[in-house]
């Protein structure tokens, strides 16, 4: 079910453009509009689930598809092998700024421990 005002319900639908990396039948993978390393691609569930958690209370299996997603992106994007990073901001606090659950997979540099 998409949501009216939410960005990541217009790329879904195609209403807003991104640069589609990977689609699959129930999540889609498009590139970050403002990447933080050489790879950055956001993986979201067609239908809109606010974050992570409200994605797992709806029991539906979607996080391990986005994990699924995340890992066959990032061995397209040759960076499975030297690491990677999959992300959920959750809550404003910690930096989510869009309300559609997303990963963000992130590699292709090194990645320093703890973020910020
Ligand atoms: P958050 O801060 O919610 O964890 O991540 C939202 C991400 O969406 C940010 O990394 C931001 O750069 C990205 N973003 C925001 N607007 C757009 C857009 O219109 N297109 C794409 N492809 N990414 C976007």
């Amino acid at each position: 079910m998409a949501h009216e005002d939410c960005l990541f319900c217009k790329i879904v639908k195609g209403e807003v453009p991104a640069e589609i990396v990977r689609e699959g039948e129930r999540t889609l993978a498009f590139r970050d509009i403002n990447p933080q390393a050489p790879t950055h691609v956001l993986i979201v569930p067609r239908d809109h689930h606010p974050d992570a958690a409200a994605a797992a209370a709806a029991g539906a299996g979607l996080l391990d598809e986005i994990v699924r997603d995340a890992h066959e992106v990032a061995v397209a994007e040759g960076v499975a092998d030297t690491g990677y990073r999959l992300v959920f901001n959750t809550g404003s606090g910690a930096g989510q700024t869009v309300f559609h659950l997303h990963g963000h997979l992130l590699g292709g540099r090194g990645l320093n421990w703890p973020p910020g």
